[in-house]
């Protein structure tokens, strides 16, 4: 079983990776998007070192963008067969790239307008799909994994394993006659609001495992929540807007379940919250679908007809012109926007409007890589560039880290224990991590191989395929997101 990855090789985004069984059948494990900075971005435009046309089939780990968002380009470069995911994936998978051709084509629409205001309109590139190239997509999709059932994809025995990541979010046992693989995809953080934990995985010759956070230690729940319900009194008593930029995906519908709890308790009071982002919406819906796949506690509530996303006080904003209509709302209100990392979305103008006023508090619950607007923000600075204008930052700013949706140097070892896999290979992580991570699988008699960006290895051998040496395309930018649409 060979592997050779197109994506979150030594970077932590725009997964792709191919495997080559004896005999050449030809299998993708997921088809992200690269994110984070125009140098990782480009990548997206590059061919693939491979024909489209020549995949046996696709599978899915879960429905992050940086894991499902060139499926598209795939299917317009040729490929015509089966993509297997979980049926939560589907949901979810339709939702985020609808999302991101009408991202893709309205980029390019604001592009060209600048360009043409320079003569140099041949300079921009086209987008990458569209809707229709979606539609196209969506009708390949096979939502036939369950989740310990064991499916036969193209001769391939495939068991998915609960990964606690996000909704429907999987790992994969793969099995033919070279042996057992396991493909971990993300992994969940242990610690988290809406996920029950990732389960143990079964025994394995290999595991091609997710790196994110290897080098790290979250923070525990308990914690989390407390930091969170403190900075929520101290912005109420400030009385100005509580702007909290979240991404559509799980961490909105984890946010609006903890503000719930906290309203329900008393531990924070009832103000108004408006979820100003119609993707969170669409999202949630589902949420209520695939509700049996949560924690118990929002299981159970689903299941006796309450909404454990919705706080009493909650209204859905649904267009543009309600979005815009909140800046003249008086008084303290939360406000959940898109997206995350304040890179783009409606929080953009909500900051526009309310970043300068000492009595707004920013609460940030999600990873800001460095040059996005949020990353600014973090690290201090006193004003930014919002849509064109030098906006300062009055704000008190308030950053919560425990919100992770990945696992921690903790959760990565755990899983790897019930594998018994002497050998693992190291993916979707930034170079520094993977390497402070190779001695610590060391120190358990486990041997760390990074794998090498487009070149292939032989996982089950052990070794280095055709030519290939580790250590190899290390000068990739490894400045990437780790969070969803991100993360
Ligand atoms: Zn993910």
């Amino acid at each position: 079983m060979r592997l050779q990855s197109f994506g979150a090789a030594c970077t932590v985004t725009g997964s792709m990776h191919l495997l080559t069984l004896d005999g050449g059948r030809r299998l993708l494990i997921d088809c992200g998007l690269f994110q984070g900075g125009e140098a990782l971005e480009a990548r997206n435009h590059e061919p693939y070192g491979f024909d489209p046309a020549d995949l046996d089939a696709v599978i899915l780990t879960h429905a992050h963008l940086d894991h499902v968002g060139r499926l598209p380009l795939l299917v317009n470069r040729g490929y015509r067969g089966p993509v297997y995911c979980t049926p939560p994936t589907a949901a979810l998978a339709e939702t985020v790239l609808l999302d991101s051709a009408r991202l893709q084509v309205e980029g390019y629409r604001q592009e060209l307008r600048r360009a043409r205001r320079q003569a140099r309109e041949h300079e921009v590139l086209p987008p990458l799909y569209d809707e229709e190239d979606v539609h196209r997509t969506l009708a390949l999709l096979r939502p036939v994994l369950a989740f310990g059932q064991r499916s036969e994809v193209a001769g391939l025995r495939v068991t998915p394993g609960r990964a606690g990541h996000i909704l429907g979010s999987a790992y994969l046992l793969l099995e033919c006659s070279d042996g057992r693989l396991i493909m971990s995809g993300d992994l969940g953080n242990r610690e988290s609001g809406l996920q029950p934990d990732f389960t143990a995985p079964p025994q394995a010759d290999a595991v091609v495992l997710e790196t994110t956070y290897a080098n790290r230690r979250h923070r525990a729940w308990p914690e989390t929540l407390a930091e969170f319900r403190d900075a929520l009194r101290q912005s109420v008593r400030a009385n100005g807007k509580i702007l909290i930029p979240s991404f559509a995906i799980e961490r909105s519908q984890t946010i609006l379940h903890t503000l719930k709890n906290l309203m329900d308790s008393g531990e924070v009071p009832r103000i108004p919250v408006f979820l100003d982002s119609p993707m969170a919406a669409r999202a949630t819906r589902a949420y209520f679908e695939f509700g049996g796949e949560l924690i118990p506690e929002v299981r159970d509530a689903l299941h006796s007809g309450g909404d454990p996303f919705a706080p009493s006080t909650l209204h859905e904003v649904l267009t543009g012109d309600e979005s815009q209509r909140l800046n003249r709302y008086d008084g303290p209100a939360i406000i959940l926007a898109g997206n995350g990392m304040m890179t783009g979305g409606r929080i953009q103008h909500h900051l526009r409007h309310h970043l300068w006023k000492p009595g707004t508090s920013l609460i940030i619950v999600s990873y800001q890589s460095p040059l996005s607007l949020g990353g600014q923000i973090v690290a201090g600075a006193e004003t930014v560039e919002i849509m064109g204008e030098d906006i300062a930052v009055r704000a008190q700013i308030h950053t919560i880290g425990g919100f992770s949706a990945h696992a921690d140097q903790d959760d990565l070892l755990a899983f790897l224990e019930t594998t018994g896999s002497p050998h693992v290979w190291l993916v979707h992580g930034e170079v520094p991590v993977m390497d402070a991570f190779v001695p610590e699988l060391a120190s358990r008699g486990l041997k760390g191989d990074i794998v090498p960006d487009r070149q292939e290895v032989n996982l089950l051998g052990g070794g280095f395929g055709r030519g290939a040496r580790p250590g190899l395309a290390l000068e990739v930018p490894h400045a990437g997101v780790r969070e969803e649409a991100g993360e």
